[in-house]
């Protein structure tokens, strides 16, 4: 296959709870939740925020100069130039919001399966949640527009999925309102973690997580606050990058990115964090909107 090596992970949005373009946050970026992970030629899009459009626009870039990754293997039975699936860590506006101007999603008949781990436990369906968001008045069309042959599937987070041959994606539930669920990538013998929205416990680590993310090249975690920020929002279901090296520590993992920055962090602020956790971890990384890594 073309390209087995390639694994890497790129930020097309960092923030959580809702976009902040502007110009004191042009460095760290101001779109919402939306992670791409490349497994070869195979495109996982980890969340849906406000940074999905843009990934959209340069994916169609990418098949109108005929340089997608993998487009000379394409034929109608095995991956298309666009070979892109979705995975959500939970349906809170900011990690979903992009979803309706995803340009992949007008490609006629293109497959395009989304994954959600928090719903059915609950009761509930993905397919359900996202036609409530686009429903009149809220949104003038359905999810019945898209041309795509957009698939909804519903698993329990906790268990292993195997989206293609060579791509293991184990799961944990998240300690967050409505629930969330953590993603853990391995490919080729490398890995990366997307934990993202998750509160710490005040007394001990969550056990699920750090057993998820043991010896992970790269780990992905919820910083959005401060270690000092933090008394003020118990219960949000969030943590901070004090936590985030506990974690990391715990686990044994090599690289930190903190992620879901708090939209009042302007890019100052942004850079006093990072200064800080690679003080105090060196290596640490604050992810920033274009950003590409390789475990
Ligand atoms: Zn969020
Ligand atoms: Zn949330």
């Amino acid at each position: 296959m073309a390209n087995q090596s390639k694994f890497s992970i790129r930020f097309w949005g960092t923030r959580g709870s809702i976009a902040c373009a502007g110009p004191d946050t042009v460095r760290y970026g101001g779109n919402t939740s939306c992670v791409e992970i490349m497994c070869g030629a195979y495109r996982m899009v980890f969340d849906a925020g406000s940074g999905l459009p843009m990934l959209g626009r340069h994916i169609m870039r990418q098949v109108a100069n005929g340089d997608e990754p993998g487009a000379e293997e394409v034929s109608p039975e095995t991956a298309s130039p666009t070979d892109t699936d979705i995975f959500l860590t939970h349906t809170h506006l900011d990690h979903i919001i992009g979803l309706p101007f995803f340009a992949l999603f007008h490609i006629p008949g293109l497959p395009i399966t989304m994954h959600a781990g928090h719903l059915k436990a609950q009761g509930e369906a993905l397919h359900n949640v996202l036609s409530a968001m686009m429903k009149a008045p809220l949104f003038p069309v359905p999810p019945e527009v898209f041309a795509a042959n957009v698939d909804f599937v519903d698993f329990e987070a906790g268990e292993t999925l195997t989206p293609r041959e060579g791509v293991t994606l184990r799961t944990a539930p998240l300690h967050h309102p409505n629930s969330a669920t953590g993603y853990r990538i391995d490919y080729g013998g490398k890995s990366i973690c997307y934990i993202t929205d998750t509160e710490h416990y005040p007394d001990r680590l969550d056990e699920q997580v750090v057993s998820l993310v043991r010896g992970a090249d790269i780990m992905v975690y919820d910083a959005t606050y401060t270690d000092e920020e933090y008394p003020r929002f118990v219960g949000f279901g969030h943590s901070t990058w004090q936590e985030a090296i506990k974690v990391a520590d715990a686990a044994e993992v090599d690289t930190l990115v903190l992620f879901h920055h708090d939209p009042s962090h302007n890019d100052e602020a942004m850079d006093v964090i990072a200064e800080e956790a690679s003080a105090a971890r060196p290596g640490t990384l604050v992810a920033r909107e274009g950003m590409t890594l390789t475990p």
